[in-house]
């Protein structure tokens, strides 16, 4: 009998031992720093000719690990032995599949504060960030676990003078193809799901945070996942991706990045290559423009926290985070002085330090990239907080606001993925609804108001898959809040919610006549 799902809860940090264990995790990864590790492919350890390494963005003189290139070919090997492992996995029983995820939320939970302490290492997280971010895996695992078990039961249908029966079926190799910012989280959530359903994977974290993925992928060795069951591949998108997406045996695709790769992802699963036999599935989550309205009656107090959690947890460098605020006239100037007293209040500095709240952003691209947009503010409108590089090492950004900027600007419209926070002044309650709907991305949004037809309307007409009342638009926990969007944010996948395994499996119609 398994219990109900529950959220995994996170470290109170103000607890002395919670704070002793994270600080002998961050010592016990800096003792692993600057490793060697390996590709995985077919259960086999493979090199490369040529290396890459990740880097700490508070200090990119720290090598985090090093990591052989997979080449085309790695990436083709990988597919094939997913495709040759295939059979024998799909036939696995529901229940022993399930079993090794259970068996991972418990490795995860055992050893939390280790990958942890990876993520503030690799990819600049703070303390609360990567233990959210590790709770979420292990909610994925557990979630998705249960999940797989009312899904065996199958499908109900009328019975009639057959014996009539609906099954759930794997759809064979899929290609786990993940974002930096949520290194565990997604990858763990896309590669678990496919697994669990009877798929087999071939598994690429980001270039960023290779590491990470590694440290993962371990683990799913140790919990004994069949050889060639899963491949690992630290690859290029460009080129490791590319031939995982475009490779014949390759059945579906699970994506987690931005809305350029995902557009290009679904061009190429539309085309079908020499080989092939089914057309490519895409599950895609991508990019975000999310919005927090603020009505005349809010709780101001409460809208500004919201906004500036919203806007500056993990640097921006989500993609639910809040990069416009969309403020009624009436109390602009007045939620605006708020949110700017609040982040100058915030402390940008060494994640590994426990009193950090903004760590650096996670590499060098994305580092110019923000400073541009920020440039690009003075001209939309008016710097009121931050504006600049912070400290001379490591790739800070103060967290910046930008006040008055039309709602058609690009600092309106574009994902920046950095601490920028985008003021926009609506003339009344409808007109920031307007605003905030007139976006390409509809990923998440938040409405702070008192008015009970305010937020009656916004239910209805705040096109967003993730809709917040009168709290911040990030924090998704999974069980509770289904996490997808629409339009130019993806395929609407809704990750830990009830409807998610089903886009990982196809489904089995078997009429008997009854004899
Ligand atoms: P990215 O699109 O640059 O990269 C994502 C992954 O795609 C990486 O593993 C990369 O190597 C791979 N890739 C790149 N080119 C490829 C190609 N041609 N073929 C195959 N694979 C390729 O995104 P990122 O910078 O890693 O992540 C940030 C983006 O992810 C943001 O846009 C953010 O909003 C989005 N994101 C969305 C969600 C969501 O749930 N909607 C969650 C997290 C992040």
């Amino acid at each position: 009998m398994v219990a109900p799902f529950k959220n995994e809860p996170f470290t109170d940090f103000t607890r002395p031992d919670a704070r002793e264990a994270f600080e002998e995790a961050l010592e016990r990864v800096d003792g692993e720093l600057g490793r060697t590790y390996t590709n995985v492919i077919d259960g086999e350890r493979v090199s490369s000719a040529s290396f890459v390494e990740t880097h700490d963005p508070s200090d990119p003189s720290i090598v985090v690990g090093r990591f052989p290139l997979a080449t085309a070919e790695d990436a083709r090997r990988a597919v094939e032995a997913a495709d040759d492992a295939f059979p024998a996995w799909a036939d696995t029983p529901w229940a022993d599949r399930a079993h090794l995820l259970f068996e991972l939320a418990d490795r995860l939970r055992r050893d939390k504060h280790y990958y942890s302490a990876w993520m503030v290492r690799e990819v600049g997280k703070n303390w609360a960030e990567a233990d959210g971010d590790t709770a979420e895996a292990i909610d994925f695992c557990e979630y998705y676990a249960r999940e797989a078990l009312r899904y065996a039961k199958g499908l109900p249908v009328v019975q009639t003078e057959d014996h009539n029966e609906c099954h759930y079926i794997p759809l064979g190799v899929g290609a786990i193809i993940a974002p930096w910012n949520f290194p565990l989280a997604i990858l763990c959530g896309m590669t678990v799901a496919a697994l669990v359903t009877g798929n087999t994977v071939v598994v690429k974290p980001a270039e960023p945070s290779l590491t990470i993925g590694r440290k993962f992928f371990e683990l799913l060795e140790q919990v004994g996942f069949p050889r060639g069951v899963a491949s690992f591949v630290a690859g290029q998108g460009r080129v490791a991706g590319a031939e995982m997406v475009a490779h014949p045996r390759t059945r579906f695709v699970a994506f987690t990045g931005s809305k350029e790769v995902g557009l290009r992802l679904a061009e190429q699963c539309g085309r079908t290559v020499p080989g092939q036999r089914w057309i490519k599935r895409l599950v895609a989550e991508m990019g975000g423009k999310d919005g927090i309205v603020v009505d005349a009656n809010a709780d101001l107090d409460a809208a500004a926290a919201g906004i500036v959690a919203s806007a500056f947890g993990f640097q921006g460098q989500k993609c639910s985070a809040c990069s416009r605020a969309i403020v009624v006239a009436s109390v602009y100037d007045a939620v605006l002085e708020k949110v700017i007293a609040r982040t100058k209040a915030l402390k940008v500095g060494d994640p590994s330090d426990p009193t950090t709240n903004v760590g650096p952003v996670t590499g060098k691209d994305q580092f110019d990239k923000i400073l541009e947009y920020i440039e690009l503010g003075r001209k939309e409108g008016r710097v009121v907080a931050g504006g600049g590089r912070a400290g001379d090492v490591g790739y800070f950004i103060e967290p910046t606001i930008v006040a008055d900027v039309p709602p058609t600007g690009r600092l309106a419209q574009e994902e920046i993925f950095g601490p920028v926070l985008a003021f926009i002044k609506a003339a009344d309650w409808k007109d920031a609804l307007d605003i905030a709907n007139n976006t390409e991305f509809g990923l998440t949004g938040a409405v702070y108001s008192k008015d009970a037809n305010h937020l009656a309307e916004a239910k209805k007409r705040f096109y967003v898959g993730n809709l917040y009342l009168n709290r911040k638009c990030t924090g998704a926990l999974v069980g509770a809040h289904p996490f997808g969007g629409y339009d130019m944010s993806g395929t609407c996948s809704k990750a830990g919610g009830p409807d998610y395994l089903g886009l990982f499996l196809q489904q089995k119609s078997i009429a008997t006549r009854r004899i």
